[in-house]
């Protein structure tokens, strides 16, 4: 993508948390560009730092989180530089976000008309009567039914499906060109999720708005998603279209995650494929690749040294050793 059409620029990211026990390197250094109109799913397991990216993006990173390095150019301004006001403006009028778990984000004291139009009511100049109009149109694009009645309700009175709604209602409100969803649909049953899936897709489609879905389901990652970042111990290991990842995976710790989910054509008793080994100790990260204690192709070069990016054409990348060896016309046996 060029440096013009993209709506996001992450360079060179480092986020880092100081515990007790150290220095804990969740994000390490990385890069992607989000374009207009484009939806980039970033995927990986806990702990791989794709929440923590996102937060770093929306400047909701809590002490002991601290962005170390790089840019987060948002049509060309430095985020990370925004002043308080500038980045409240940044918040609700440029970017929106949905999180995990509706019923630790909305406020139960609050009904949902109040919490909606309060919303609205922050970040743009218009009438109260204006924002109540605005809000019982909002949850009727969300598709909630009877949504004058909805706004005088309170939280615990919607089901999990219609709370995880009005979330998406409440990150859209101020029209964003941006929407960061963090697992939305992961707390929801597979019925509702698949709802909320196509929700989405239905109001990205009629907004156009741009996306990053974060999510560790592959199966979400193929229903909504243009392109995907696969992230793996605070780095992006691997980067294409939704088919370079389903249909050409190049990096081991993707073709892991590709084994790993189920299929519709696996026997009764089939076991669901795993990838071993643990993840890797943050507090401690390797010298080399971060997968390498549990990659069936690790060779010593790869515990020495971090593997470069290798460009394997048309926006898809992958930071492999074997790569770059074939790339050269290097052997790969071991050394
Ligand atoms: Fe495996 Fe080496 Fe590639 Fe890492 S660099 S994924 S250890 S082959």
């Amino acid at each position: 993508m060029t440096e013009e059409k993209a709506l996001l620029q992450v360079k060179d990211l480092k986020v880092s948390f100081f515990t007790p026990a150290g220095e804990v390197k969740a994000v390490g250094g990385i890069n992607y560009d989000l374009g207009y109109n484009e939806v980039m799913g970033i995927v990986g397991e806990s702990g791989s730092g794709k929440s923590v990216e996102a937060y770093s993006i929306m400047g909701l990173l809590a002490s002991p989180g601290k962005v170390m390095g790089g840019e987060i150019l948002f049509e060309g301004d430095d985020v990370l530089k925004y002043d308080k006001k500038q980045m409240e403006d940044f918040r609700g009028n440029k970017v929106g976000m949905i999180f995990q778990n509706p019923m630790t984000c909305l406020n139960p004291v609050y009904t949902i008309g109040n919490q909606l139009m309060e919303a609205i009511l922050c970040h743009k100049k218009i009438s109260k009567e204006e924002a109540y109009k605005k809000a019982v149109s909002m949850l009727e694009l969300v598709g909630i039914s009877n949504p004058e009645k909805r706004m005088r309700q309170y939280p615990h009175e919607l089901s999990g499906g219609m709370r995880q709604r009005v979330m998406i209602g409440m990150g859209l409100i101020c029209e964003p060109k941006l929407l960061i969803a963090d697992e939305p649909t992961t707390a929801l049953d597979v019925t509702i999720q698949a709802q909320i899936l196509e929700l989405m897709k239905d109001i990205q489609e009629k907004t156009k708005m741009s996306i990053i879905f974060i999510t560790h389901n592959l199966g979400v990652v193929a229903k909504i998603c243009d392109r995907v970042s696969v992230m793996y111990a605070g780095k992006i290991v691997e980067q294409g279209t939704v088919d370079d990842i389903f249909y050409n995976p190049s990096h081991p710790y993707t073709m892991g995650l590709m084994r790993s989910m189920p299929r519709i054509d696996a026997e009764e008793h089939e076991a669901l494929i795993s990838i071993e080994g643990t993840p890797v100790d943050m507090l401690n990260p390797p010298e080399g690749c971060g997968f390498g204690t549990r990659c069936e192709y690790c060779m010593k070069l790869c515990l020495k040294a971090q593997p470069p990016v290798v460009d394997l054409g048309n926006g898809h990348f992958s930071k492999c050793w074997l790569l770059t060896l074939k790339e050269k016309g290097g052997e790969t046996d071991g050394e």
